[in-house]
């Protein structure tokens, strides 16, 4: 791969930072950030939710196959395993029994949650809980769909999340929150994201919301604040957007972090990164018929990642523009993830894209 980035710096006049980019994400594939997506079931059902998730479905991670990914990511030096969902909280035994195991084994464990559904003495319990095990980071999302959602319910959005966050500083959990920015959205969620952390919080340490992240205290524990753009994927895709462009550039955002993830669905199936989206089978096995050190050879080996993925991703989109419209935003994606988590995920277009030479073992 090393070699292939080198021959293509030399072949084409591409400037020398181009060249150490594509050079950068040829490194070796070997995960250390262990992400598992343990239930499709959510209290909520939002319309940029990229695994589709819905209360009515109970679709969950088998307790062996995620006590086998815990161990595996122990065995080999991983250090980080990032429990999400859906709503894992849903299944409060299955993550309890995983930050347990993953704490024996020496991982940070850090969960994302809203414990949606929860009453605020039942929050406190399930913190203690979670405190007990010695989770080390709690992660959770502000966002006008969830408020929405509430609202549509008659539940206050913004004390529930208050209480969640003041929960978890109270037991000393440090907390990362993530402000669910979308193109048209960002004052008032914003707003929203104002009145919970300062108007009834008072976290410590940050005036306003930041640019991009900011940390401040509350309970002598730390709270990070980060402001994270949406991208549409999932259900929201065909959702107008208000000022969609042309791609310009089809970088993968992540390429760099990709030689150090792994992420493992509900369905047993394995990919380098969470933009997928739900049955993301890339073709690199399953983890109900197959070991996770199967797995993670022939995801190292998939050519998907390498220095010709910006060709690619030029190459998928020509074809779902002309070939499968319905699956890219209205007004064109703004980010190269809409074109590339429906190419991972749709088996349609993966079947067209393996009749391109540029794909060609990639799935
Ligand atoms: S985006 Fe989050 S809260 Fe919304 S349905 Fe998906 S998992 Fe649930
Ligand atoms: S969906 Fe594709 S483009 Fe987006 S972060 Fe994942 S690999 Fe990169």
């Amino acid at each position: 791969m090393l070699e292939d980035a080198i021959k293509l710096a030399l072949t084409k006049s591409i400037s020398l930072y181009e060249t150490i980019a594509r050079i950068n994400r040829t490194v070796k594939y070997a995960p250390k950030i262990f992400g598992v997506v343990t239930t499709y079931k959510c209290t909520q059902s939002c319309s940029n939710c990229c695994l589709y998730c819905d209360p009515e479905d109970n679709t969950k991670i088998s307790d062996d196959v995620l006590n086998a990914y815990i161990e595996f990511a122990a065995k080999s030096a991983g250090t980080v395993l990032g429990i999400t969902g859906g709503e894992p909280m849903l299944f409060p035994d299955q993550v309890f029994g995983a930050v347990s195991r993953a704490k024996e084994l020496g991982l940070y464990v850090c969960l994302t949650a809203s414990f949606f559904g929860y009453s605020n003495p039942e929050i406190s319990e399930n913190m203690r809980t979670l405190k007990d095990l010695g989770i080390d980071l709690l992660r959770i999302s502000i966002s006008e769909s969830h408020r929405n959602a509430f609202r549509r319910r008659d539940i206050p959005y913004h004390d529930y999340i208050a209480g969640v966050l003041e929960s978890a500083t109270r037991n000393h959990i440090p907390v990362r929150v993530r402000i669910i920015q979308e193109d048209d959205n960002r004052r008032r969620v914003k707003k929203i994201a104002e009145n919970i952390l300062f108007d009834r919080l008072n976290i410590e340490g940050i005036q306003k919301i930041p640019r991009k992240t900011a940390t401040g205290r509350k309970n002598r524990t730390r709270v990070k604040v980060e402001v994270s753009p949406t991208i549409l994927l999932g259900r929201a895709r065909n959702v107008r957007r208000k000022s969609g462009s042309e791609i310009a550039d089809y970088e993968c955002p992540q390429m760099r972090s990709l030689h150090s993830h792994i992420n493992v669905y509900p369905d047993g199936n394995a990919t380098r990164c969470l933009g997928t989206e739900r049955n993301a089978d890339i073709g690199c096995g399953n983890a109900y018929s197959m070991s996770f050190g199967e797995i993670v050879k022939n995801l190292s080996r998939t050519p998907l990642y390498d220095a010709r993925f910006p060709d690619r991703m030029r190459v998928a989109h020509e074809i779902m523009q002309r070939e499968f419209p319905t699956l890219l935003p209205v007004d064109g994606p703004g980010s190269s993830c809409e074109i590339c988590s429906p190419m991972l995920s749709h088996s349609e277009v993966k079947e067209r894209l393996r009749t391109e030479e540029l794909f060609a073992g990639c799935f």
